[in-house]
C-alpha cells in the first residue's frame, strides 16, 4: 500500500454561523494535525475569517486547505460567517458543492446538520457522511427522550418542571425552556434522528470526562457511533490563532485585565448573535454597578439595537473607576478566559462558550437564551457543579418578539454569589480547575479525544484498503 492510498482525505462543510463554523474549522485543523488530509469547503466570504490560521498550519506542514465554492454569477450567498442563523437556507451552495464532490471523492465529509439538504446529496453521490451538530452528547440524548416520551406534553403549565425521562443524569426542564420546533411538533426532531441514523456517525466537540454518562448512554443505549474529539478550541495554541479565531478581535482589554487581582473579574458574553428583551442591558448595567465587581462585558452588535442601550453615564463611570470594560465588537474570548484575573464567566451557555469556560477552569453564571442552551445550563450547574443559574426561564428564538427580561435583582444576586468567593464558590472553582486539567489531557497524546480522532482516521483507512 503506497503512502498516498494510506492517507485519509476528510472534507469539512461548516455552516456559516459563529458557533458552528468556528468549532468545525478547529476540528478540521485538529484532524489535519493527526495526519488526515483536511479540506474546508466554504464560500469565498466565509474563508476570509480563518484563512490566516490555515496558512499558518500549512506553513507548519499540516495537510490542510480551503476550497472556496464558486457561486453562480449573480448569486450572492446569504450564508455569511457570524451572521447566518439556524433558519438560513444554504441550498445555493448545493450545485457548486455537488460539482466539486463529483470530481474529488473524499473518504468522508463532516457536515453541519444545519445544511438540511446535504445528507440526501451525499447519499446520492455515495460519499460517507459524518454529522456535526455543534453540541455535545447531551443534546442527542435529550432530543431523543423528548421525541420518544414527550414529557413536555404531560405537564400542567409552561413553567412546571419535568425531569427528562430515561437519562443517566438528572436534567430538569420546563416547557418554556424548549425550542418552538420541539413544542410545535414540526417534525424536525424526527428529521434530525433520521439523518443521523443513516450517517456513518458523528464527530462531537466534547470530551469523555465532561459528560461520561451521556457519552456512554449515547453509544451503548442509543447505539450511536460518536467520536468525541474535543475540546476543539484547544488546537489554538498560539496567541495569533486565539486572537483571530472567528474574527480579528480588539485585544486592548487584555492590558486592563492584567492589572487586576486573580479571580476578581467577571467576563460577560452571550455568544456571536445575542438577542435580548428590550431594556435588558439597563438591568445588567444596574446589577453590575450594584454588585461592585470588576467586569468585561461584550455587548457585541446588540448594542446598536435601539431597544438596548446602556444607562446614561454608565460607560463614563466604569471607565473612570476602572471597574469595567465594554467591548462593542468581537472579543478575544480565548485570550480573556485564560487570564488568571478572570474569576467568573456569565455566559448564555452556547456549547462552545461553555466548553471554553471549562477549558480555562472558570466557574459560570448561566443565562441560557435559545438553541439547546437550557440543557447545557443544567449540565454546568446540576451535573458538573461549576456554576450558578441567573434564573432565565424562557427560550426565545432569534426571530421571536416575545422576550423575557431577567430583572436586575436576579442578576445582582447571581453576580454576588459567584464573585463573592464563599465556600460554595471555592468548591466550584476547585471542580472547574480539575475539569480543565481533564480537558487538556483529553487532547494530548494518549488522551480520550486524541484516541477517538485517531480511531476515526484508522477506521477510514481500513475502509479505504478494503
Ligand atoms: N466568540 C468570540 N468573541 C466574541 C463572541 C463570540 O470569540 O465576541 C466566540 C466564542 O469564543 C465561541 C463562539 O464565538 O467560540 C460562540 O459560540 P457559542 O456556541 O458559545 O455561541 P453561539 O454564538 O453559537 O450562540
Amino acid at each position: 500500500m503506497d503512502s498516498k492510498t494510506r492517507t485519509v482525505e476528510m472534507f469539512f462543510f461548516p455552516f456559516g454561523g459563529g458557533g458552528h463554523q468556528i468549532p468545525m474549522v478547529d476540528m478540521a485543523r485538529l484532524f489535519a494535525s493527526h495526519g488526515a488530509k483536511s479540506t474546508i469547503i466554504v464560500t469565498p466570504t466565509n474563508a476570509l475569517h480563518f484563512q490566516n490560521s490555515i496558512l499558518r498550519d500549512q506553513n507548519s506542514g499540516h495537510p490542510i486547505s480551503i476550497h472556496a465554492l464558486q457561486l453562480p454569477d449573480g448569486v450572492v450567498s446569504s450564508e455569511s460567517a457570524m451572521s447566518a442563523t439556524p433558519f438560513t437556507d444554504t441550498t445555493v451552495l448545493q450545485e457548486p458543492l455537488k460539482l466539486f464532490l463529483i470530481e474529488h471523492k473524499p473518504d468522508c465529509i463532516v457536515f453541519d446538520m444545519f445544511h438540511r439538504w446535504a445528507a440526501e446529496l451525499f447519499d446520492e453521490i455515495g460519499i460517507r457522511r459524518i454529522i456535526f451538530n455543534g453540541s455535545g452528547c447531551l443534546l442527542g440524548c435529550v432530543a431523543e427522550s423528548l421525541r420518544k416520551y414527550e414529557p413536555h406534553e404531560k405537564v400542567g403549565s409552561d413553567y412546571e418542571p419535568f425531569v427528562v425521562p430515561g437519562l443517566p443524569d438528572r436534567i430538569e426542564l420546563t416547557r418554556s425552556q424548549l425550542p418552538d420546533f420541539v413544542k410545535d411538533k414540526s417534525g424536525r426532531l424526527d428529521k434530525m434522528a433520521k439523518d443521523e441514523e443513516k450517517s456513518f456517525g458523528s464527530v462531537v466537540n466534547s470530551f469523555y470526562d465532561l459528560e461520561p454518562a451521556f457519552a456512554d448512554f449515547s453509544r451503548k443505549e442509543m447505539g450511536k457511533k460518536a467520536w468525541l474529539v474535543g475540546p476543539a478550541s484547544l488546537c489554538n495554541t498560539n496567541v495569533t490563532d486565539k486572537a483571530e479565531r472567528g474574527k480579528k478581535a480588539d485585544q486592548s482589554c487584555l492590558g486592563w485585565l492584567d492589572e487586576k487581582e486573580p479571580n476578581s473579574v467577571l467576563y460577560i458574553s452571550f455568544g456571536s448573535k445575542p438577542s435580548f428583551a428590550p431594556g435588558q442591558f439597563v438591568e445588567i448595567a444596574h446589577a453590575l454597578e450594584a454588585s461592585n465587581h470588576s467586569f468585561i462585558w461584550v455587548v457585541g452588535k446588540a448594542f446598536k439595537d435601539e431597544e438596548n442601550f446602556l444607562p446614561g453615564g454608565f460607560e463614563e463611570r466604569i471607565k473612570e473607576s476602572k471597574k469595567g470594560v465594554i467591548i462593542k465588537g468581537w472579543a478575544p474570548q480565548l485570550l480573556i478566559l485564560e487570564r488568571g484575573a478572570v474569576g467568573g464567566f456569565l455566559t448564555h451557555c452556547g456549547w462552545n462558550s461553555m466548553l471554553e469556560g471549562v477549558c480555562c477552569g472558570v466557574p459560570m453564571i448561566t443565562w441560557p437564551l435559545s438553541a439547546e442552551q437550557f440543557c447545557n445550563e443544567k449540565l454546568v450547574t446540576d451535573v458538573l457543579g461549576i456554576g450558578v443559574q441567573v434564573g432565565s426561564i424562557e427560550w426565545m428564538s432569534i426571530k421571536s418578539e416575545k422576550k423575557a427580561l431577567v430583572v436586575r435583582e436576579k442578576v445582582e444576586v447571581a453576580v454576588k454569589r459567584l464573585m463573592g468567593g464563599g465556600d460554595e464558590v471555592v468548591e466550584m472553582r476547585k471542580r472547574a480547575r480539575e475539569l480543565a486539567e481533564k480537558a487538556k489531557k483529553a487532547v494530548q497524546v494518549g488522551g480520550s479525544s486524541y484516541m477517538d480522532a485517531d480511531a476515526l482516521i484508522e477506521e477510514l483507512k481500513s475502509l479505504k484498503e478494503k
